[in-house]
């Protein structure tokens, strides 16, 4: 009998799936947070090797601002469903799945690459040609359900909550591959980590200050200043009060820096070159001054100076950041949480610049 109304059940469980609409925030033309709506889509289909997930939580990054005004580009369809990050449940999975299982609780690699070219079997998938970011050209998190393949999900670290858990994916994963997969940072190096009171600032001091780094951090802002300082920075500096590069001259005796968290560009770029020290590197993920800068080659060679780009991060680095949330060695910071029908007041807030640590929504 028991198991003639577990059956009964699921088919109505199916039904509704496939047939219940999914409140999602999207937008149907290019534009400042008013073009963000509040409406329903079909339930996504998911194919063999995917996952179907009821998300719970999704966190709000600044491509998300960048993808809704076009400044990043306009080649999308529309309408368009933001969102990088999320954490939910899944509820329906693909019959070449088998790591994952209906029920389990997981946040979200945001990172789609192909999953069968020479860099995806090789766990470099942020190199494969077809890599992108969930969210950008597909619908992304900021609904109720969302579709992925089985390789971009993962468990969530036990004893993290749902909103804690869409919180990490793209900044640590980002913070991760920069500072420890391409910048090498060695115990006692010394790293300058510009922009303190963003996301990435904010992953990026967590983990130099876990493979025990010097950290040395800017920001326009004293107050997220002090709070970068309880994350564990060592010294801090307010880039409207003070020459940035003076100020590390200064810290460091005249020596530089070994290892530079850039997402500035501009004239920060140049400068963050010269601060650097023999064998030093710069890492960088994004150029939200200016994309273009001078560089003095004579400098770059003969002091043994390494510039990496960086873009989003690998699957084991974020096993490796989840291991380490595992361990508690690392913590999510989150500055607020809106339910998913204010959308577009959380956008407004990521906007007004004020915040520290992440946005996040609540399905
Ligand atoms: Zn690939």
């Amino acid at each position: 009998m028991t198991f003639y109304v577990t059956k009964f059940h699921k088919k109505i469980c199916l039904y509704f799936k496939k047939n219940f609409s999914v409140k999602s925030v999207y937008f149907n033309s290019f534009g400042d947070s008013s073009v963000l709506q509040f409406g329903e889509f079909p339930t996504p289909k998911i194919n063999d090797n995917e996952v179907l997930i009821q998300l719970k939580a999704a966190s709000l990054n600044h491509l998300d601002i960048w993808v809704r005004s076009g400044t990043r580009e306009k080649n999308i369809p529309l309408p368009h469903i933001t969102g990088n990050d999320g954490s939910g449940i899944v509820s329906e999975i693909g019959k070449n799945v088998s790591n994952i299982k209906v029920g389990d609780k997981v946040l979200i690699n945001p990172g789609l690459s192909c999953g069968n070219c020479i860099y995806c079997k090789n766990k470099k998938e942020n190199l494969c040609t077809e890599y992108r970011v969930l969210g950008t050209k597909e619908n992304g998190t900021h609904c109720e359900f969302v579709k992925l393949p089985e390789q971009n999900v993962f468990p969530i670290p036990s004893e993290l909550n749902f909103i804690e858990a869409a919180s990490i994916p793209l900044v640590f994963l980002t913070a991760y591959h920069m500072l420890i997969t391409l910048g090498s940072l060695q115990n006692g190096e010394t790293v300058l980590i510009h922009g303190a009171g963003s996301g990435v600032g904010i992953a990026a001091i967590q983990i130099a200050k876990l493979f025990n780094a010097n950290v040395i951090t800017t920001s326009g802002s004293d107050e997220k200043l002090q709070k970068a300082k309880q994350l564990g920075a060592d010294e801090i500096i307010n880039y409207k009060e003070k020459n940035f590069f003076d100020e590390i001259k200064h810290i460091t005796q005249k020596k530089g820096v070994d290892v530079v968290f850039e997402h500035i560009g501009g004239n920060i770029f140049e400068k963050s070159i010269l601060l650097l020290r023999k064998g030093g590197r710069l890492v960088t993920c994004g150029a939200t001054i200016g994309y273009d800068t001078k560089l003095d080659l004579r400098y770059l060679y003969s002091r043994h100076l390494t510039v990496f780009g960086s873009f989003m991060g690998t699957s084991i680095d974020l096993k490796n950041v989840l291991q380490l949330f595992e361990e508690k060695k690392l913590k999510p910071i989150i500055d607020s949480v809106f339910p998913l029908e204010k959308t577009s007041e959380a956008h407004k807030r990521m906007e007004s610049r004020n915040h520290f640590g992440k946005i996040v929504l609540e399905v």
